[in-house]
């Protein structure tokens, strides 16, 4: 058996290009299909999975771990980089997919079986329209609560919002009063029942991490985000330590050993891999192994497009430490077209039930791919008051 070409397809989804791989093979009617979609980085990934291309074709999909280490290996730099880290997990995903046509079972079965009965999802509060996600307005803290409610009414018990406005290194009590109002108004809005996680997408400094963290303690968050940069793993650490809400990060890390040191400094109490960056299946799954020697909670990170979110339900059912999923469901209307999934949600608590069908469960209509082209993803630049240059 022998993998014949290794396809990167495009399409536009609005804030994202969600970048499909294709694995074909030399067997009729088996092809996998696997994703590494990096926004902003479209054309640099498609260039890297062609590069990567050059090691696999002509070798057999079978063969998962030694192609991993020939993609990570064997172009003398380690794919631990954000782009080669990405188009690695692409093709590995895909690779599994294969694996479990060739089975005939789905990829959880292929990792010891079901762990448990169903997946708890969360969403985005506007559920992934990335206006409501990221410009709710500076002083909304309404607009908050009734996003909050909304999330509640579609179904969902846990939400995940950006209450934490991008500020400078230092600033003074306004924003720590606004993400204050925003959070206690969410919660006013829900109640103690439903879970209320924050995003700070690392745009603090880690003084300024470390003021919001306290400051949103009394509400009992579920997770507190990447509350400064993963650079900072030591103030991660710190905040870590300094307030009983559980931080998460992780999902810009790739690699096994990006996470070893997250694990050795006690620096989160969830992370979040994100399996079509880290390394792939076979990645998150070591990632995994060291959370559970450390007992820390696995939230994989999926804010993109459909197989993202399949590999992220496999890998679920077979993860003991994985607590939830990120989903999102209304990025643009026709997500459901391009994929048919073999994974069900009941909309009362957004539970998600296992796929029984083999590999990742999905098809992938191509036709529908077809009709949106790649798009520059629209820009999302931040800059402070006074000019300088912020994070998003
Ligand atoms: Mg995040």
């Amino acid at each position: 058996m022998k993998i014949t070409s290794i396809e990167a397809k495009v399409c536009h989804a609005r804030m994202r290009n969600w970048i499909f791989v294709k694995i074909n093979t030399d067997q009729p009617g088996l092809w996998g299909w696997g994703e590494a979609t990096l926004e902003w980085h479209t054309r640099a990934v498609v260039g890297a999975i062609e590069d990567i291309s050059t090691l696999l074709v002509g070798e057999d999909p079978r063969r998962i771990e030694y192609l991993w280490q020939m993609m990570y290996r064997q172009h003398f730099w380690h794919g631990n980089g954000i782009v080669r880290g990405t188009a690695i997990s692409g093709i590995d995903i895909a690779l599994w997919d294969i694996a479990g046509k060739i089975h005939g079972v789905p990829c959880h079965e292929l990792w010891g079986g079901r762990v448990r009965d169903y997946i708890r999802l969360y969403c985005h509060l506007g559920g992934g329209k990335m206006e409501d996600f990221y410009e709710t307005g500076r002083n909304d803290a309404k607009r908050f609560g009734e996003l909050a409610q909304e999330a509640v009414e579609d179904g969902f018990t846990a939400f995940k919002s950006m209450a934490v406005p991008e500020t400078m290194p230092l600033e003074g009590l306004r924003p720590i009063r606004y993400a204050e109002a925003c959070v206690g108004a969410m919660r006013e809005a829900v109640g103690d029942d439903i879970d209320i996680m924050v995003d700070c997408h690392a745009r603090p400094s880690p003084r300024m991490g470390m003021m919001f963290a306290k400051a949103l303690e009394p509400f009992g968050l579920y997770f507190f985000e990447e509350p400064c940069w993963p650079e900072t793993m030591e103030d991660i650490a710190l905040i870590q330590r300094s307030v009983n809400t559980p931080i998460a990060t992780g999902e810009r890390l790739i690699g096994i050993h990006a996470f070893r040191e997250l694990f050795e400094k006690r620096a989160a109490s969830v992370i979040q891999p994100d399996i079509t960056h880290c390394g792939g299946l076979s990645e998150v799954r070591r990632i995994a192994a060291m959370a559970e020697a450390y007992r820390v909670s696995v939230a994989p990170h999926n804010p993109q497009g459909p197989v993202s979110t399949a590999a992220s339900i496999e890998f679920g059912f077979s993860a003991p430490s994985y607590i939830i999923c990120e989903s999102v469901h209304s990025d643009v209307p026709w997500r459901q077209d391009i994929v048919e999934e073999g994974f069900t949600v009941e909309k009362k608590g957004r539970i998600v039930k296992p796929n029984t069908r083999p590999g990742l469960g999905i098809e992938i209509n191509e036709d529908e791919i077809r009709k949106h082209p790649f798009q520059q993803e629209v820009l999302q630049r931040s800059f402070y008051q006074d000019g300088s240059v912020g994070d998003w």
